[in-house]
């Protein structure tokens, strides 16, 4: 039974205060908060079995590793990946799309086209400009509408033989749009086209299953869901990490050197170079078993009344306008006031304890295409309540009438 009251117990954080006010903590999007149970994970590490992972035959050793590997595989159950080895760890999204980018260098060629969306935050964009400045292909761009929504129709006229890769996040960071990934993965696969979904926005709400999805990449953060920052994964096919080349040399990732040749290590070692954050790894286990103790059923069902509630009460407030209006959307709200720059709006609910986010959120072109500088956004966890809701929508207010 879903009971917020009792979940709240959990975050130690959520009884501080900030500006000598209750902190509302709404700005989950950018990241989510602790648990205990996950904050227990990580002092126990260092308290009772920190070392070195893979090659100590010490005992220390053996233990961070099986509890690192244990946390791998409940990764890969999560996601229902079909082997343990398609899930490498990575210090989080920007690591694992930089990863996959890099490896296509090798893939490439002028002729080329890569598709990305209107809809994407910065790190599912600059790499993979970055990979066409590398290799001569072409970045093509899926446009969205004034609801927020990307152009299927558009999306069909951009795919041809040359697209070899489509890079789509599951979710948007700065409107909440959860994109029809399903269609998405469908048409690129049928022009031959990989896939590679940022699931950075999407984990800390829905669980994905990989292999339903038939996607090629899915990447995302552990501290958006409730883990440590610093972590991540990336999930790729069997076919598709065997194809690429190694990301980064170094210990741990080859199987022998000599200063003639190095061979690398299998998967998903062949990924893993150098000291890896053995801690950060084994909370991000935790931190998925927190999560799905509460079930993602139940935190999708309660963070919609969420949001349905606070856009109704916003939406009360005159010259409120709020971007992103699909119907199929999670629970963040960007808005802004009319005439009233959101950096101005955020401070003032700063002062009042409302930490939310303000500005273009690494999501410039989504702005852009509004014409506008920045919102403000209020994103919502399943540990908010409706009693914050009100605490925002009265902050904003009092904002309006402090800076009209
Ligand atoms: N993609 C999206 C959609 C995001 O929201 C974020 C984080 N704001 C990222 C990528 C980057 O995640 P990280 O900074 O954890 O690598």
């Amino acid at each position: 039974m879903f009971n917020v009251e009792h979940i709240r117990q959990d975050f130690p954080i959520l009884n501080r205060e900030v500006n000598g006010k209750p902190l509302v903590y709404l700005d989950n999007a950018a990241t989510s908060q602790t648990p205990k149970q996950v904050i227990d994970v990580i002092v126990d590490y260092y308290s009772n079995y920190n070392a070195n992972i893979h090659r100590g035959v010490h005992t220390l050793s053996q233990e961070a590793t099986d509890a690192y590997e244990q946390a791998r595989i409940k990764i890969q159950k999560h996601v229902n990946a079909k082997h343990t080895h398609e899930i490498i760890f990575t210090s989080g999204t920007t690591h694992g799309i930089n990863l996959v980018a890099n490896g296509f260098s090798s893939l490439l060629k002028k002729e080329d086209e890569v598709i990305v969306s209107a809809l994407e935050h910065h790190s599912n964009i600059v790499p993979w400009q970055m990979l066409c400045e590398r290799t001569g292909a072409t970045l093509k761009v899926i446009p969205m509408n004034l609801e927020g929504e990307l152009i299927m129709s558009e999306y069909d006229k951009l795919l041809s033989e040359n697209t070899k890769l489509v890079f789509v996040n599951h979710i948007s960071n700065a409107l909440g749009t959860i994109n029809p990934i399903e269609y998405i993965i469908e048409k690129a696969h049928a022009v031959g086209a990989a896939v590679l979904v940022d699931g950075a926005q999407s984990c800390p709400h829905i669980k994905p299953d990989v292999q339903d999805l038939d996607v090629d990449f899915y990447v995302t953060s552990a501290h958006k869901m409730c883990g440590p920052t610093g972590e991540g994964m990336l999930y790729g096919k069997e076919t598709w990490l065997k194809k690429l080349p190694p990301y980064q040399g170094g210990g741990e990732m080859i199987a022998e050197v000599t200063f003639d040749k190095t061979t690398y290590a299998d998967l998903p070692h062949k990924f893993e170079a150098g000291t890896p954050n053995i801690c950060g790894g084994i909370a991000f286990g935790a931190a998925i078993d927190y999560m799905n103790a509460i079930g993602f059923d139940a935190i999708a069902k309660y963070e919609h009344e969420l949001l349905d509630y606070a856009t109704e009460k916003l939406l009360e407030i005159e010259g409120l306008k709020i971007y992103g209006t699909s119907k199929h959307k999670t629970s963040v709200i960007s808005f802004n006031l009319e005439g009233i720059h959101p950096y101005d709006v955020g401070t003032i609910l700063d002062k009042l304890g409302i930490a939310v986010r303000t500005g273009h959120h690494c999501a410039q072109p989504i702005m852009d295409f509004y014409k506008i500088p920045g919102t403000v956004r209020a994103s919502f966890a399943f540990y908010n309540t409706k009693s914050e809701v009100d605490a925002l929508v009265s902050g904003v207010k009092k904002a309006k009438m402090m800076l009209s």
